[in-house]
């Protein structure tokens, strides 16, 4: 049996943990178009406070993939699926055949239409290692950073860039932090928590367009900025399987 596996992060592991259960021979291949071994996602904003380094946020010791007979195809993307001729596409030309084949591809920033947001120099999404170390390299202690989206997101990239910029602000379009996860009153706590640490927020507001440097808000106020994170939700990666 020839499985193959298209992502490389908590879903796949689980698999390859799944198929090697029940079937110690069939052939494993794992394919990622990120160039890492599996890494444990929610540790991107320790990597950026320092609180970890990327040989301690690995999701599984190095030779995961060699114990489970695995061939894992890292930096690559897959581009197609052929599900009569059972074959998997991928950016550089290669055909990987298949017998079972899982779709493990998670999900991508959603990054929602925004005037001027081409106007700004320095914007980022905050999902993967890459990100966090892009992010990393544009900081200093004199950046002003604005994050739109004070959901799960949004707010560990705070708590992971808090110790190294002069200020975070933060715009969210619900009336409170975590909306999806916290009632009012738990909400009010965490906000306070973070409002002493000095992150300022812009509730029940949005940004109604960028000019370079500043976010006017629909509220009417502006914030000026150096670097923008946006942080509003993710949209799952169903493409291939469409
Ligand atoms: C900052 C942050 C903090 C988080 N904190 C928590 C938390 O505290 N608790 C919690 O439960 N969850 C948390 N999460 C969410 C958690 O990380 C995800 O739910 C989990 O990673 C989903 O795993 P997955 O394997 O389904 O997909 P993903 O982790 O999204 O991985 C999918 C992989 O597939 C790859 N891929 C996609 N398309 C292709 C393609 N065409 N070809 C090749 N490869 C492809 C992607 O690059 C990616 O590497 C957090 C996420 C972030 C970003």
């Amino acid at each position: 049996m020839k499985y193959v596996i298209i992502g490389n992060s908590a879903a796949a592991v689980g698999c390859v943990e799944g198929i090697r259960s029940v079937d110690r021979t069939g052939t494993v291949t794992v394919i990622s178009d990120e160039p890492y071994p599996v890494y444990s996602r929610p540790l991107i904003s320790y990597l950026l406070c320092g609180k970890t380094d990327e040989e301690h946020m690995k999701y599984r010791p190095d030779d995961f993939y060699r114990k489970n007979g695995v061939k894992v195809l890292l930096g690559r993307k897959a581009v197609g699926v052929d599900p009569r001729r059972k074959t998997v596409s991928l950016e550089t030309g290669e055909q990987v055949p298949f017998d079972r084949l899982l779709f493990a591809t998670g999900s991508h920033p959603f990054v929602p239409p925004m005037e001027g947001l081409e106007s700004v120099e320095k914007k980022f999404s905050f999902m993967k290692l890459d990100d966090a170390k892009a992010l990393g390299a544009a900081l200093s202690e004199k950046t002003r950073v604005l994050i739109v989206g004070a959901g799960l997101i949004g707010l560990k990239c705070a708590e992971g860039i808090r110790g190294r910029v002069q200020s975070i602000a933060v715009v969210d379009l619900a009336d409170r932090i975590l909306p999806s996860i916290l009632d009012a009153e738990g909400s009010a706590i965490v906000r306070r928590h973070l409002e002493k640490q000095g992150i300022r927020f812009a509730l029940g507001d949005s940004v109604a367009r960028f000019t370079g440097r500043t976010a006017l808000l629909k509220s009417g106020g502006k914030i000026p900025f150096d670097v923008l994170v946006v942080a509003v939700g993710v949209r799952p990666n169903t493409r291939l399987a469409a």
